[in-house]
Parts: C-alpha cells; structure tokens; sequence
C-alpha cells in the first residue's frame, strides 16, 4: 500500500496504517519530508529555521494521537490555560489570560479581565456566549455566504475587542481576512477551542524545528515497523477506467492497487496519468480552489529582545513574534514574525519586508530598541493553506469513485480550515477507510 506525501496527512495516514500492523511505503517528492510543515538550514547561520511558524491548540485531539503514536508529543510545549501576551503600538504590555474556570467561562473571564480593552468593548464579549455554546452543540454552523466579518458585526463585536481579539484569531487560524473568509470554518475552530475542556484552547509550541517535531519522528515509526519512507521520489499514480493500476516514481513502475493521495489541491491534477473520467469533476474542483499566502520574516539579533517566548501585536502587517530562542533553546537565535493573510505584502522584496518587520519589532518591543540586527531573510509560502471564501469550490471527502484511491490533506472536507489538525484528521479518515 502506497502513500503519496509525507506531510502531516501523509505521514499520519501512514503511521496509522504501521501501526494496524500494514506494510507502508511513503513516496515524497522533496528532499525533505514534512510537506508545508517543516524546516531548513540557515546557511549564514546553521540555525534550523522552520519555513514558517506553526501554533497547535489543545483541541488538535487528532494531531496529539498521530504524535502520541509516533513520540512526537515530547517535542510541544503545552500552556496549562490560553495565556496571550500582546504588546500595543508603544510597547505597553498587557495579557489575555484565562482563569481557572469551566469553558467558555475561563475565555469571558480573561476577557473581563484583560485591561487592554475599554469596559465596553469587555462587556460586550457576553454576546458571543449564546453563538459559541450553540456552535459547540453543531447549531448555528450553517452561516452560508456570510463573512466572518459580518458574523462578528450580527453578534455586536466592534471595537478594541473585535481588533485584538477577533480579528487576529480569525486571521491566524484562517490564514484570510474576515471580510474575506466564510464564517463557518471560523464558528468551528471556536467551537472546537472552547469546547468543553478548558485546555483545549492553550496555545501549543513546537520546542524542535518542525521537521525534527514530528515528520522524523513518523519515519522511525513506520520504518520500525517494516514500511520504507522515499524522499526525492515523485509519484504518477496511473488511472484506468474505475481502478488505480499502478505509481511510477521516476522510470520505476509498481502495479500498487491502494493508494492514498496525500498530496494538496494544487498538486492533484499532475499527480495522476492514464484514463479515468471519474476524477475529472475532484481534480478540476481542486485547480479552481485559490491558495493564500504567509509571509515569514526571521531577524537576528545580537542579543535576546524579547520577555515573551511569543507575542501578539495588534494592528501591525506582522501580527504576530516568536522567540525561538526561547522555543528551541540554544540552538536558535532569531525571532520569527508571521504575517498571515499575507496577500497585500507577498509582493514586497525581501528588503522592504525585512526593514518593515525590524521598524515594528523596534518599535513595539522595548528590548529590542538598543539591540543590533544582524540579519534578516524571508519566507514565502503563495500556497499556505486553501482559500475560505464563500463560493469556493467543495472539498471532498476522503473516498474517490476510483477503486482503491483515497484522498488525505488539509484541504478534505474536515470542515476546519487549512491547518494541521485538519491535515491529521484527513490521514486518519484516509487510513480507516482504506481498513474498512
Ligand atoms: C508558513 C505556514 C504557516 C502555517 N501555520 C500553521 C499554524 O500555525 N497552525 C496550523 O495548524 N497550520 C498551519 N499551517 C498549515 C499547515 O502547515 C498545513 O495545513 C499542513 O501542513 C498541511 O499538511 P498536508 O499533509 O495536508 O499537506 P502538505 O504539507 O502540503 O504535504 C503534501 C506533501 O505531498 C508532496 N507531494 C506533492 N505531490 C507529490 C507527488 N506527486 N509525489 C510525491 N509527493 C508529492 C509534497 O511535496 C508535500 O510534502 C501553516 C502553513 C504554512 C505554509
């Protein structure tokens, strides 16, 4: 049994299968297993940089078994509650932090107590607790072309709240603008995070570069259990009338007759050959969907800058800084600013957007005033996850009308949006179904 892709569903998709006791062979295009998810060498530096950072919720219950399963779960650092610090335009501190208190409680709580905002825009938050109980249940999830923006403007959020709460959250867990995106993936996520364990929404940090965190962690597995993971290996999966007859990795031909494709919308329509008008309407579906981008600015200081080992700051084109010093240890030594939804900067050159992002870290980040900045370079990733819009075309599930051809990845019709916990679930529906 073949898959195809080692990222998070790939590899996923795979250690389940191992660990039912099926011999699994894994075919990466790349290098480098790890897909979307993963890390390279800084060649100035010979830090380990991921190709951009990742946040994990304690509500990505499936990303935790595949981690669990494979003994990647050691290499994330948990909160014991959602704790958010953020730093406004001059540098003023201040902590969204939730208490001990049942969910979503804990959330109106840290609200109620987030000294950041205005009284009003606090009390205000209480709107949403009906929404977000009845999202728990599965009600209210049918918003239809509605906006984020506009659910957020129907439940009464405007202000202070809706710019450093809301927005960003929706902007990070969407990867789009509210007033672009569809309401319902966002409505899920916060079912999801405030559901009824409080510590579903801690934050989660990788403490390895990604790759390190779990793609590496995944080979070991399913090697240690008889299966062979190929890098620099580009599969053609051949198609004939209603069956998969074959995958072809470079002049090599194996007569595979199951394979789970875990590849991303943007890559399906190459991955097959051969005849099958079965998959015509999925693969033209999936060119027709629109990627949207996330820029990485990574910056070294000369020295340590930063209290928080992550920061938000509202209101900037950088939304959002990591320390990993503080997240890798000594190994590492830059800060890593994330714009998401990172249409208006993609275009900018590296020296605009590194000029940009050190203006803001000095500017936001009283530490880093005084300090050096050594070196700067940037990531962009044009296809980071799939676009949330309103009238985008349908995922699809997991089964194909093509026998013995299953679909993994972020972009199945989980109903999240593109993110890693999306991409877990995706492999796991793709490795029972394959069982079944
Ligand atoms: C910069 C950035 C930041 C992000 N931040 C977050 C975050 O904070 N939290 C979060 O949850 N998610 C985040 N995401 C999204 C997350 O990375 C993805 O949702 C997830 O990694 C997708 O995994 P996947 O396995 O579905 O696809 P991919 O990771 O794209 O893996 C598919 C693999 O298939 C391989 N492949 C394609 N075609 C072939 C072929 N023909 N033969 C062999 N191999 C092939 C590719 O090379 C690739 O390795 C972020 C993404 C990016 C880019």
């Amino acid at each position: 049994m073949i898959v195809v892709g080692a990222g998070i569903a790939g590899l996923a998709a795979a250690g389940a299968r191992a660990e039912a006791g099926r011999r699994v062979l894994v075919l990466e295009a790349r290098g480098q297993l790890g897909g979307r998810a993963t890390a390279f060498v800084d060649r100035a530096t010979g830090e380990l940089v991921d190709n951009g950072q990742h946040v994990l919720f304690g509500c990505y219950h499936e990303t935790f078994t595949f981690f669990r399963r494979v003994g990647a779960d050691a290499h994330v650092r948990v909160q014991p509650s959602l704790e958010v610090p953020y730093l406004d335009a001059s540098g003023r501190r201040s902590v969204l932090k939730c208490p001990q208190l049942p969910s979503p409680l804990h959330l109106l709580g840290a609200i109620l107590d987030w000294d950041a905002l205005p009284w009003s825009d606090r009390l205000r938050a209480l709107r949403v607790a009906v929404p977000l109980l009845r999202a728990r249940r599965g009600l209210g999830l049918q918003t239809g072309d509605e906006t984020v923006s506009q659910w957020l403007t129907r439940h009464g959020q405007r202000g202070r709240l809706r710019e450093w709460l809301w927005e960003p959250l929706a902007i990070a867990a969407l990867n789009q603008s509210p007033a672009e995106a569809a309401a319902a993936p966002f409505l899920r996520v916060l079912a999801l995070m405030f559901g009824p364990d409080p510590r579903d929404a801690s934050i989660v940090l990788p403490t390895t570069p990604l790759h390190e965190m779990y793609a590496l962690p995944a080979r070991r597995f399913i090697e240690s259990r008889g299966g062979e993971v190929r890098t620099h290996a580009l599969a053609r999966v051949h198609l004939a009338g209603h069956r998969v007859t074959g995958v072809d990795v470079r002049n090599e031909s194996s007569g595979a007759s199951r394979i789970i494709a875990a590849v991303p919308w943007f890559a399906l329509a190459q991955l097959f050959t051969g005849a099958s008008s079965l998959m015509d309407s999925t693969i033209a579906a999936a060119s027709r969907m629109a990627s949207k981008p996330i820029v990485t600015v990574n910056l070294w200081y000369d020295r340590a800058v930063m209290e928080d080992a992550f920061v938000g700051l509202p209101g900037r084109a950088m939304q959002w800084v990591f320390d990993k010093r503080q997240a890798f240890g000594e190994r590492a030594s830059h800060l890593s600013l994330v714009s998401s939804g990172a249409g208006d900067l993609v275009g900018l050159d590296n020296e605009a957007l590194v000029t940009l992002a050190a203006r803001e870290v000095a500017e936001s980040i009283p530490g880093a005033r005084n300090a050096l900045l050594r070196r700067g370079t940037v990531i962009r990733e044009k296809h980071a996850t799939f676009s949330l819009a309103p009238g985008q075309p349908l995922r699809p599930a997991v089964e194909t009308p093509v026998e013995g051809l299953f679909l993994a990845g972020d972009w199945i019709d989980t109903g999240l949006p593109g993110t890693i916990e999306s991409a877990a679930i995706a492999g796991h529906r793709a490795a029972g179904a394959l069982l079944k």
